[in-house]
């Protein structure tokens, strides 16, 4: 089901969220587009990270995406964007989402996908609203691995683990087979976010959750590491930190969330 999405495949690029954006700015985008390349040169992660793929064991795309919502009220979208790709992926590679779950897929708030706490693949979201009354068009960018993780491994940071979609099925489907699903499962689920926003998928977040009840730490925020016990997320998507005899929440922008050492 990807009638009103454009498709777009090239062998090599800097980064597809990037050729979009440049898109969006110029005002020439009018229905979604997914772009999708087998060779990403300079993929982003968030605050000026990288996101790396090797392009014979790496999946790369970008999805540009409007909504009627304003860019204020798409909070927890990130976080809705990692059960549609979990849910592309069951159906891709013929697998229950309760067979991925016991494997160790899991999300890691606001924007991971692991696999048992080794990062599978990461999700990049920009874009906003250039006019009033213009759609509020975001970028999403989805980056997964599919075999070879040492070999990303190899090239990231010290103790930085990584993971592949390989090591939860043998027979990994084809990478246009997994793409058009992928595609089909976001378009599904981001016109129910359009309509409904993020309260409505909390619950499923949850059950996904890679940090439930951990001590973990939050960092980049620009002030001092904060500290808690992680306990899920609220109907904004904002994580939850109980604190001694209060309970926080934390708004997804460039922090970091990390397990306790
Ligand atoms: P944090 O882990 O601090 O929350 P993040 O999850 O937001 O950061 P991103 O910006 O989404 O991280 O992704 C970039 C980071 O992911 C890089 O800094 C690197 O550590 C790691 N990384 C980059 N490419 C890959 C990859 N192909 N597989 C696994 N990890 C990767």
């Amino acid at each position: 089901m990807t009638a009103n999405c454009i498709l777009e495949r090239v062998s090599e690029t800097k980064s597809t969220n990037d050729d979009l954006l440049i898109r969006w700015r110029a005002g020439e985008l009018i229905d979604p587009v997914a772009r999708i390349a087998h060779k990403q040169t300079a993929g982003k992660g968030r605050a000026g990270r990288t996101w790396l793929a090797n392009p014979e064991d790496s999946l790369c795309f970008s999805l540009a995406f409007p909504f009627k919502r304003r860019p204020a009220e798409l909070s927890g979208l990130s976080l809705l964007v990692g059960l549609a790709v979990i849910a592309g992926i069951s159906q891709a590679c013929d697998l229950s989402e309760a067979a991925l779950h016991a494997a160790g897929l899991h999300l890691k708030w606001p924007n991971d996908l692991l696999l048992n706490n080794n990062k599978l693949g990461g999700i990049l979201i920009e874009g906003g609203q250039a006019k009033a009354d213009d759609p509020t068009w975001m970028i999403i960018g989805v980056g997964i691995n599919l075999r070879n993780p040492e070999a990303i491994e190899a090239n990231l940071d010290a103790g930085v683990k990584a993971s592949s979609l390989s090591q939860i099925t043998k027979t990994l489907p084809d990478v246009e087979y997994l793409w058009l699903k992928l595609i089909a499962s976001l378009e599904n689920h981001l016109t129910e976010f359009d309509l409904h926003g993020f309260k409505s998928c909390k619950d499923s977040w949850m059950k996904w959750d890679a940090y439930q009840n951990k001590p973990v730490c939050i960092s980049g925020t620009g002030k001092d590491p904060i500290y808690g016990i992680a306990k899920g997320v609220d109907e904004t998507g904002a994580l939850l930190l109980q604190q001694d005899n209060k309970t926080i929440a934390i708004h997804a922008g460039d922090v970091s969330l990390r397990i306790q050492s």
